[in-house]
């Protein structure tokens, strides 16, 4: 974990509310791992409102050009200054944080499931997949057509499907495909997801991320602290990324 200070070289917005952040940030981007995030702070230098630092997924990462990329959907006042912030501009950054996905070397046929807000956590996650050989399938839940994640930001091998009916039901024959699944959905569809496919239930089979608003993201102040199967753990530093057994089971 460091801080580190990275500079914007590009901001898109790719609907209203939505914007892709690029940035150099040659550090973050040797060490970090799909599914880990970095707490930004979201203010000015010399203010000190909000407090706190926000967390972001590290979206994508051209390593090469120690280049990266924060996908960002406005809720607050937080998110809202980060996504005005323009090229040149400077973050002020700690990270990369947490315990992010774990691909086995013998997975084959990787699926994907995210809702369209939480698609961050599984992109840089795709990419590393398919370095490793693997085929990668994407479910994207989205509300309504017009709120989907571009597929322009894909690796052309993902296969992406945009769900905006029914995904339990969708999702049965991409499960009884792949030989493991990642799933940045909410608690609510991971639930339901779990209980409707005994796949779901199996070892090491399925994984998924937990979020809430963080305060510190390095596992000092304790505030994220949920109960597992297992016991107690922190989302910021035993995750967010969790066996699915473990959070529901
Ligand atoms: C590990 C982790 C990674 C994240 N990665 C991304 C990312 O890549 N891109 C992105 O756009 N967002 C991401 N988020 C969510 C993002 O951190 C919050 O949207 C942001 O902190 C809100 O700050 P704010 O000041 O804009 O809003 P606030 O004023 O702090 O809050 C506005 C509203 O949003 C709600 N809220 C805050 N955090 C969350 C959350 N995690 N989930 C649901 N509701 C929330 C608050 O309860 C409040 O109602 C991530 C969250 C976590 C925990």
């Amino acid at each position: 974990m460091r801080l580190s200070i990275a500079t914007i070289t590009a901001n898109t917005m790719l609907r209203p509310n939505v914007h892709l952040i690029e940035m150099n940030a040659p550090q973050l981007v040797q060490s970090v791992q799909p599914g880990q995030f970095c707490m930004v702070r979201c203010c000015h230098p010399q203010a000190q409102d909000p407090l706190l630092r926000r967390p972001f997924f590290i979206h994508s990462v051209q390593r090469s050009r120690g280049l990266c990329t924060l996908l960002v959907t406005v809720r607050g006042r937080g998110s809202a200054w980060l996504a005005q912030q323009q090229a040149g501009m400077q973050l002020d950054l700690l990270g990369p944080l947490g315990r992010g996905w774990q691909l086995a070397t013998t997975m084959r046929n990787l699926l994907l499931i995210g809702e369209e807000a939480q698609m961050a956590a599984l992109t840089m996650l795709a990419e590393v997949a398919l370095d490793q050989e693997m085929a990668v399938t994407l479910l994207c839940l989205s509300r309504t057509s017009d709120a989907v994640y571009p597929p322009a930001l894909l690796p052309e091998e993902v296969e992406y499907h945009i769900v905006t009916g029914d995904l339990l039901a969708e999702a049965g024959e991409y499960l009884t495909w792949a030989d493991a699944v990642c799933c940045s959905v909410s608690r609510e569809t991971l639930t339901a997801l779990y209980w409707r496919y005994e796949r779901m239930r199996r070892h090491k089979f399925a994984q998924g991320v937990l979020l809430q608003p963080l305060a510190c993201g390095s596992g000092i102040c304790l505030t994220c602290s949920v109960e597992m199967r297992t016991g107690q753990q922190l989302i910021c530093r035993d995750g967010p990324v969790f066996a699915v057994r473990k959070i529901i089971g």
